[in-house]
């Protein structure tokens, strides 16, 4: 990076910024890309990890903004198959609550005429149907059900493909590397300070255009204004056990406290349910989940699945992320009138600045910032050539068989790895055995990680190239030494950074199960 003189930095490695690197180098600009944490440690990484055109936004009538991210969506479902799959929902009607049946079915009517057919139409189920479909969904008052379509993603998996896509079209990329301070000459940019946050090394990058990707963080880098452009929010999440919730499918349901739509999603054997969204005014770098929404997620969990009877001790994990919602000028608005709606903005030193919209939509808020860059630059570079599709190709399940793993690990390898990659790493020791009893992942996984997908830390691997400190029972907490030995191995940590990556990651965990205190039975 200090070699080059790029055209376009993109500051901000969550799904915005690498969807704007990968937008920037496929029409022929020479970029660059950093974070200064891990791809997707940001927002992108705990999101509902849907790719949905947001049925609840037609109730606000929000058409324009529900119509792209539908296109954006049945998009996706065509260019990124083996990251973006199909969901099946069901979303129940009952008496006396809102909606009711005659508007959802005119909203899933609508949602069905905004998409393109990528995906099947919507049915409406009477309500014993829809029992039949969803049999531990509570029945009381229950009026009907509608069935129909979006569909799911691993978000930071996500983010990691379309970074390495953005490589492949020749984005120099990097993780855990910060943006200290603009170059200014003037009223200019003309770069950027950076410091490796690994070994701590600074280098200055030179750029014709910087694109500031912060998410939640965007103001820091504006030039100083009265008022701040994000307004973020905080959504939780939580994983249960599935058999316990009973849900067959994804449900889309209304809560009885105060009527917010909350999903139910499977997650293999897991649930995942949420979000909750309530002003934010902490420190964006330190988000956890707390008991109160924790607890509102189960309290609207039992109330739609009456014999789940889940509590705080069933809570595998939880998590919780800031929405970087835009602020619509200087007054306070409700969190639910928010805008989601994304904007560019072009600052008098030339930073483009790109926030709000949503996972699903960050291609046309790639195309937009293109668009300004090209403005800015004063070059027209439209029509890119270059291949639409990334992500790992869809393969049969036979091919991850063959290779000795058991069904459940060759499933949980043909969703994120083309089999000749896994190939090359099943010689190592232990490639095959699992690394927690009764979770798919195997240690073969920790070594791609390590040596194909840019994993620099423990938490790199345990949280986002595999999800173990989602799915293990105990987040894995205790096979952290044995994953962080193994990562010793192959980059050569000395005792002390092992030590270390090990006691970081725990602590992570630790402060992510805080919200039991006083609450397990
Ligand atoms: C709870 C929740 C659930 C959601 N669910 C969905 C969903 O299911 N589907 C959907 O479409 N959308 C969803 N969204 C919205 C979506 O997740 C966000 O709109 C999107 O992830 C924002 O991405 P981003 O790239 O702007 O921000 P981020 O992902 O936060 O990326 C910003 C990055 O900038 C980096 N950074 C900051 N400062 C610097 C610096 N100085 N130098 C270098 N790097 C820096 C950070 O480390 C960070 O990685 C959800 C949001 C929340 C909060």
């Amino acid at each position: 990076m200090q070699r080059d003189l790029f055209d376009v930095l993109v500051v901000g490695g969550g799904i915005v910024g690498a969807g704007v690197a990968r937008e920037a180098a496929r029409r022929g600009f020479l970029t660059a890309l950093v974070d200064r944490g891990d791809f997707a440690s940001g927002t992108s990484g705990k999101t509902s990890r849907l790719i949905h055109g947001g049925l609840r936004y037609l109730q606000n009538y929000k058409v324009g903004l529900v119509r792209l991210a539908v296109r954006e969506r049945d998009r996706l479902l065509e260019s990124a198959p083996g990251l973006v799959h199909p969901l099946p929902f069901v979303i129940p009607a009952y008496r006396g609550r809102r909606p009711g049946p005659v508007l959802l079915r005119f909203g899933l009517f609508l949602y069905d005429v905004l998409s393109k057919k990528a995906l099947p139409r919507r049915v409406w189920l009477r309500a014993d149907a829809a029992s039949e479909r969803e049999p531990r969904l509570a029945r009381a008052d229950l009026a009907g059900a509608g069935m129909y379509y979006d569909a799911w993603t691993d978000d930071a998996r996500f983010v990691l493909a379309l970074v390495r896509q953005a490589a492949r079209e020749g984005a120099e990329v990097a993780n855990y590397v910060e943006v200290t301070e603009l170059i200014r000459e003037g009223e200019r940019i003309l770069g950027a300070q950076l410091l490796d946050r690994i070994d701590s090394s600074a280098l200055d990058v030179r750029a014709r255009v910087v694109v500031n990707a912060t998410g939640v963080w965007l103001d820091e880098m504006r030039l100083p204004r009265t008022f701040p452009t994000i307004r973020p929010t905080k959504g939780t999440h939580i994983f249960l056990p599935r058999a316990k919730v009973g849900n067959r499918h994804a449900v889309a349901l209304t809560t009885k406290t105060d009527g917010r739509l909350v999903f139910v999603l499977p997650w293999n054997d897991l649930t995942l349910v949420g979000t909750t969204d309530t002003d934010f005014r902490g420190d964006p770098n330190r988000v956890t989940p707390d008991a109160a929404d924790v607890g509102y997620l189960l309290e609207a969990t039992n109330d739609a699945f009456p014999d789940a009877h889940v509590g705080f001790d069933d809570v595998v994990s939880a998590y919780a992320g800031l929405r970087p919602l835009l602020r619509r000028g200087r007054e306070e608005r409700s969190e639910s009138e928010i805008s989601r709606e994304h904007e560019v903005f072009l600052d008098p030193d030339g930073l483009i600045s790109v926030a709000g919209g949503k996972f699903t939509t960050h291609r046309a808020m790639a195309e937009a910032v293109a668009d300004m860059v090209e403005i800015r630059l004063g070059e027209r570079r439209r029509n890119p050539t270059s291949e639409n599709m990334f992500g790992p190709p869809v393969r049969p399940l036979e091919e991850f068989l063959a290779l000795g793993f058991d069904e459940p690990s060759a499933l949980d390898l043909q969703r994120r790895y083309p089999p000749d990659q896994v190939a090359r790493y099943v010689e190592a020791p232990e490639a095959r055995d699992p690394i927690v009893e009764g979770r798919p992942h195997v240690w073969a996984e920790v070594d791609i990680a390590v040596h194909e997908e840019m994993a620099l830390t423990l938490t790199d691997v345990l949280v986002r190239r595999l999800g173990l400190f989602y799915e293990a029972a105990d987040q894995a907490f205790e096979v952290a030494q044995q994953v962080a030995s193994r990562m010793a191995r192959a980059l050569g940590w000395e005792a002390a950074r092992t030590a270390r990556e090990v006691e970081e990651y725990r602590t992570l965990v630790t402060e992510h199960r805080a919200f039991r205190a006083g609450h397990e039975g």
